[in-house]
């Protein structure tokens, strides 16, 4: 169920893998995605599944991805807003965010019980949706963060055109790589990496390469086949 799994004070942090859940092939088997072809039955079974081992009892704050740069505030009500990234100060409140390639990004500072979730793509990494849900966990309160880089397609197998590795180095040099094939790529990781420690954030890298990863959805590797893992973060109540 978990490619990682982790606790920092009264905080719990986990990346999913492709096990234990209930969808059927090619998506098997605990697929994530909100959407695609898979059976919405199973979907909605793996986020149940997930949920109860994760976070028993829990809310849960969804995001409908777009790639942007916006950041909200989780919203225990079930709302589901079009944004890639989400950051909260209560207790018992799971923020989850969906890749297959993309960059996963959990945050927390466990002395103030600020935590978020984000996810970066080529265009949230170009964009800064990291940095911008490092920025609103400070307005919450938060001081010394930890931020948790994910699975994703790491900078040997994301090949891209010449001009959008230009367009995105240019706003993040770090990211600017070669694939292994010796073409233009880009590290979205080291791109986040950078981000982060820019913004003072001390960074763990959780990362392997989804494509390499048989255990680990990729969407370069399998195209529409390719379901969805998450990054799901949250805070213990009665612990502080
Ligand atoms: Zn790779």
């Amino acid at each position: 169920m978990y490619a990682n799994r982790f606790s920092l004070g009264p905080v719990d942090l986990a990346f999913t893998d492709r096990y234990d859940g209930v969808s059927g092939a090619p998506f098997d088997s605990l697929n994530l995605a909100l959407e695609g072809a898979d059976d919405p039955d199973a979907r909605a079974e793996n986020l149940r599944i997930v949920l109860a081992d994760f976070a028993p009892g829990a809310g849960l704050a969804d995001l409908h991805q777009v790639h942007g740069s916006e950041v909200v505030l989780a919203d225990p009500a079930g709302a589901r807003p079009d944004c890639d990234a989400v950051v909260t100060d209560r207790a018992d409140l799971v923020l989850m965010v969906r890749a297959a390639d993309c960059v996963p990004v959990l945050l927390a500072d466990p002395a103030t019980g600020v935590v978020g979730a984000a996810h970066a793509g080529r265009k949230g990494l170009a964009s800064g949706v990291v940095p911008a849900a490092v920025a609103r966990m400070r307005e919450l309160g938060a001081r010394d963060i930890t931020g948790w880089i994910g699975p994703h397609v790491c900078g040997a197998c994301y090949e891209v055109p010449e001009g959008m590795r230009t367009e995105v180095s240019a706003r993040v040099p770090e990211a600017a790589a070669t694939s292994s094939w010796g073409t233009p790529s880009l590290d979205l990781g080291a791109g986040v990496q950078a981000q982060l420690t820019a913004a003072g954030v001390q960074v763990v890298d959780a990362s392997r390469c989804t494509r390499e990863s048989a255990d680990l959805y990729s969407h370069r590797r399998d195209g529409a086949r390719a379901g969805r893992q998450a990054g799901l973060v949250r805070i213990r109540s009665g612990v502080r």
